[in-house]
């Protein structure tokens, strides 16, 4: 993949071209106008990074010329100018067609340079529409689950289910990377959300089963919103699941797809009607966002992460929140902030009157079954200082495990609430089978093949063997249950 520099100053676009080549990518850098035409018109890169100060020109007018270039390559914008300007240039881009990747703020961070090129080209190598249909049906996706919570009290108010793909050759693939591929297709969307709300059901069922009952969020493409027949669709699911549809909540970025008002608006009108929730996504960063708030039925806003990671930072950020939340108070819907990564952020989003909070200060996305035992763990934990984020996030200090409440069998019963005393001798012998085949390294997926048990019931003592054990997932579960384990498949009396 080939990436052109435009900057005046040479030494930074030396600098660029270094981080570039040692990423792996065919880079070269220029430092005016006419040299930069010429590459555009005679052999345009995949990439383009460009200064917006440039001297003789600037960054705006360059703009215009890769855009009458019809342009379709990914582009970096990088400014030492005030954020407001790099957030201008990029809408302006966007008006203009053209697909900013990222911008960056000058002085460039190397880190965030090299980032952008790994995403670049990975997403060089993106899949079609077709392995993306073909992954569905191969179950090679699956759902994360990330908590959205309140503090004050202490209460887990919902979860959004966000998609994985889990690729056999090249390992995790970011939604990033193959949703937009999947968008390129309806009938790959399409195929993608139906598949999503399925297993979303499918989680519920479990987790209702492990006695957590809290609504699930799904995110749905805009583009979906064409289709008629998907309110109906989606109640036949959640109908046959036994899901309450008030349990389910729909994100829906702002986009494009909002242009075709009337059907988007029946369509969300009638899934309201059915009694889902639908949050509007992102909020904030779409281009008519009130209009499109006063037109259709959101129950539910989502403050977009850029404005919250900068809440404490940026007054102009602060001044955005203090509005949202205002606006969403007038217009009774309830407000979320995702992206929460500090207890000084989270504090002053409280301070400010968000009380919904999704982020990785409270808990990163985690598979279904970790999801009981982490509630657990962090009910019962007294409020994270940061300097004990590592520590909570993995597995609670020992000090913190109370003795009582009997731990879960297999089956039926129900995690105790609080995590109980972490002992290996308490789990069932199936747990302990599931236990030893995750430490190989099986998925859930094979576990369920090799013991001749549905997916869900795996799910379930995976999810009671971590309760059992007072951790939330699978590494520290192995860990703590480890050599337990292994002698205990070797000793049948041990395992009763
Ligand atoms: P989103 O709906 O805005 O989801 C939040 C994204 O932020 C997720 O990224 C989540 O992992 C990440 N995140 C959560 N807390 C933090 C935090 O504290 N700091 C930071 N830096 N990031 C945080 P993810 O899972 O990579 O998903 C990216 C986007 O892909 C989602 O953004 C959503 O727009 C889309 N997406 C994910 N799952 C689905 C799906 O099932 N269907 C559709 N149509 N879109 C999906
Ligand atoms: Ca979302
Ligand atoms: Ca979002």
């Amino acid at each position: 993949m080939r990436l052109l520099v435009y900057d005046d100053d040479a030494a930074i676009g030396r600098m660029i071209v270094r981080v570039a080549t040692s990423s792996g990518l065919d880079a070269a850098a220029v430092t005016e106008a006419a040299a930069f035409a010429n590459i555009i018109r005679t052999n345009p890169p995949q990439i383009i990074a460009l200064d917006l100060q440039l001297g003789e020109t600037d960054g705006i007018e360059q703009l215009r010329v890769l855009a009458n270039q019809h342009y379709s390559g990914a582009l970096i914008l990088m400014s030492g100018f005030d954020v407001r300007v790099l957030a201008t240039a990029r809408e302006l881009a966007a008006g203009l067609g053209l697909n900013v990747e990222c911008v960056l703020e000058k002085p460039i961070e190397l880190g965030a340079l090299e980032q952008t090129f790994e995403r670049l080209l990975s997403a060089g190598q993106s899949p079609s529409p077709e392995r993306v249909r073909d992954a569905i049906a191969n179950d090679e996706m699956s759902l994360d689950f990330q908590p959205i919570v309140t503090r004050k009290p202490k209460k887990l108010v919902k979860l959004e289910a966000l998609i994985r793909w889990d690729h056999p050759a090249i390992g995790r693939i970011p939604p990033g990377i193959f949703l937009p591929v999947a968008e390129r297709d309806p009938a790959t969307i399409d195929a993608l959300t139906g598949w999503v709300v399925n297993a979303a059901v499918e989680a519920y069922q479990v987790l209702a089963e492990l006695g957590v009952r809290e609504p699930l969020s799904i995110n749905m493409s805009a583009l979906n919103l064409h289709d008629l027949e998907w309110p109906d669709r989606i109640q036949k699911h959640l109908q046959k699941g036994g899901m309450p549809a008030s349990h389910l909540c729909l994100e829906i970025t702002e986009s494009s797809a909002f242009e075709d008002p009337t059907r988007t608006m029946e369509v969300l009108s009638r899934l309201r009607l059915k009694g889902m929730q639908l949050a509007i996504d992102d909020f904030g960063t779409g281009y008519s966002s009130l209009k499109v708030l006063r037109q259709m039925p959101f129950s539910e806003l989502k403050i977009d992460q850029s404005f919250v990671k900068d809440v404490t930072t940026s007054r102009d950020s602060r001044a955005i929140v203090k509005s949202i939340v205002g606006l969403a108070a007038n217009m009774e819907m309830s407000c979320i902030a995702e992206g929460v990564e500090t207890e000084a952020i989270a504090d002053l989003l409280e301070e400010l009157g968000v009380r919904m909070l999704q982020g990785y200060l409270i808990a990163q996305p985690m598979p279904v079954e970790s999801v009981p035992a982490w509630l657990a763990i962090w009910t019962q934990t007294a409020t994270v200082k940061p300097s004990q984020q590592a520590t909570a996030t993995t597995e609670p200090p020992p000090s913190r495990e109370p003795d009582q409440s009997a731990p879960p069998k297999s089956g039926a019963s129900r995690p105790s609430p609080v995590p109980p005393k972490s002992d290996t001798t308490q789990l069932s012998p199936r747990q302990i089978e599931v236990l030893q085949l995750a430490a190989e390294g099986c998925s859930v997926k094979h576990i369920a093949r090799r013991l001749n048990l549905a997916i869900g019931t795996v799910k379930i003592h995976l999810a009671l063997a971590y309760s059992t054990l007072g951790v939330h997932n699978r590494i520290d579960a192995i860990r703590r249950a480890g050599p337990a384990v292994l002698s205990r498949m070797t000793d049948p009396d041990a395992t009763g």
